[in-house]
């Protein structure tokens, strides 16, 4: 941890986290939604103290448990297909751990809630728009059956923050939100990559032994290839995600190094979007211009950063063997193909679904997901302050499989209104 205290903006050196606490939103604060699943099934709680003003404190950052220490984490990252350097976590504060009744331990955090050495240009904060958007998807994901981080719950603010969501000079002011989010871990291939690209090499190793000793418990620590296990794990895993995401039509928008984690969980949820009719060059992010991380280039993207996670994990190679190098030149050769083979396997599966049954089983395609026009239609409404569709897609998500009388209602099992063909998104949140 980076002894030095204080959430000033900094180049960081020699450390995986600093230290910094929470910046409360202005008040008055409102809990807009809560996660009874993850609040029942993983924090223990009774869904019932939700409604307690302690809880808003504690999940809007406000107050702290006692002796924890709040901390940022330092990562880099690959964006579009650069090297970009420090980012860090710049607007999210690592809470602590929690083991629960089931003896899973997971990583509290809380997005939005302010600045940290990690900020750079940023102002620390999230909007209700992206906000509620990450709520809901990454419990609709969840539900889905995609190995995803979690949310427990939202906070609404009225603190004003400016946000152009276009890039265009069009600032507009939205109001500020914070979502505790849970994951088994948060670390990313940026949080190796930073390591590996200041030859921090010996806080690299450490770091990747602490992440074989907690996650990947079938690693033994003095098996002389475990990095080398390691690597493939990620990447079979990698390829399970990817494919999990392309038989939903899910788009995840910013396919960057720094958003891909290293447990293989679908984290970051920003521009994302769910293909409406078949489109591989379907492109969720108006940012991004090229399309890069279109959803039918999610699979080459996926090798793209698998290629960088082995970059970060090669220097720590070169001293033990000299043929390390090769070795993993050829894992990885031999990677990318059983990355290409596991998603069209899976993707063969699941369009043999579509093709062949005329009876689709149910648990296979989901009869709802989070297109674009729900989220809006639920943002619109929650910006002033009326959470009951925020409530109503949660729920439904929640099931994402059964026919339901309401969400039939509500149109969600139909093809999109003619308003929703003007929606975009974009990296603003
Ligand atoms: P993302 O594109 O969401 O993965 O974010 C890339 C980087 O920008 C991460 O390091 C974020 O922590 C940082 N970031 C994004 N928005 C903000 C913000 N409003 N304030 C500070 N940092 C931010
Ligand atoms: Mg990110
Ligand atoms: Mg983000």
């Amino acid at each position: 941890v980076d002894q030095v205290d204080g959430n000033f903006v900094r180049a960081v050196r020699n450390c995986v986290f600093s230290k910094s606490i929470p910046t409360p939103l202005k008040g008055p604060l409102r809990l807009a939604a809560v996660s009874k699943d993850v609040i029942e099934g993983i924090l223990d709680l009774d869904a019932a103290v939700t409604q307690s003003e302690d809880f808003l404190l504690y999940v809007s950052g406000a107050r702290l448990m006692p002796g924890s220490v709040p901390l940022a984490h330092r990562y880099g990252g690959h964006q579009f297909g650069y090297w970009a350097g420090q980012l860090g976590d710049g607007r999210a504060h690592f809470l602590g751990q929690y083991t629960n009744r089931k003896g899973e331990i997971w990583d509290l955090q809380l997005k939005g809630s302010g600045k940290t050495p990690y900020s750079r240009s940023g102002d620390g904060r999230a909007v209700i728009r992206s906000s509620v958007r990450e709520f809901l998807c990454s419990e609709a994901m969840h539900s889905l059956g995609v190995p995803t981080s979690r949310a427990a719950s939202l906070v609404v603010s009225k603190e004003p923050v400016l946000r152009d969501q276009f890039y265009n000079g069009n600032v507009k002011t939205e109001r500020g939100a914070v979502v505790l989010r849970l994951a088994k871990s948060w670390f990313r291939i940026g949080s190796l990559e930073i390591l590996s690209r200041t030859g921090e090499i010996d806080l690299l190793r450490k770091l990747l032994n602490f992440v074989i000793e907690e996650h990947f418990p079938s690693i033994s620590s003095d098996d002389p290839d475990k990095y080398l296990v390691l690597y493939a794990t990620i990447v079979n895993e990698t390829a399970h995600l990817i494919a999990s995401w392309m038989s939903v039509g899910f788009a995840h928008g910013v396919c960057n190094t720094d958003n891909f984690s290293l447990l293989s969980i679908t984290i970051d949820y920003g521009p994302f979007g769910f293909m409406e009719s078949y489109d591989p060059n379907f492109v969720p992010n108006t940012s991004d211009d090229e399309g890069r991380y279109s959803i039918g280039a999610q699979a080459n993207v996926g090798l793209f950063n698998l290629e960088k996670l082995l970059e970060a994990l090669s220097p720590m190679m070169e001293d033990t063997q000299s043929d390390f190098t090769m070795t993993f030149r050829q894992l990885s050769e031999a990677s990318a193909q059983q990355l290409r083979l596991q998603i069209y396997k899976r993707l063969i599966c699941v369009h043999s679904y579509f093709f062949i049954f005329t009876n689709l089983p149910t648990d296979v395609n989901p009869r709802y997901v989070l297109r674009n026009w729900m989220a809006e239609s639920a943002v619109r409404k929650a910006e002033v302050d009326d959470f009951s569709e925020v409530e109503l897609l949660h729920r439904v998500l929640s099931v994402p499989f059964v026919t339901q009388e309401t969400a039939e209602e509500a149109g969600y099992a139909a093809r999109p209104p003619s308003w929703a063909k003007r929606l975009k998104v974009s990296c603003s949140s």
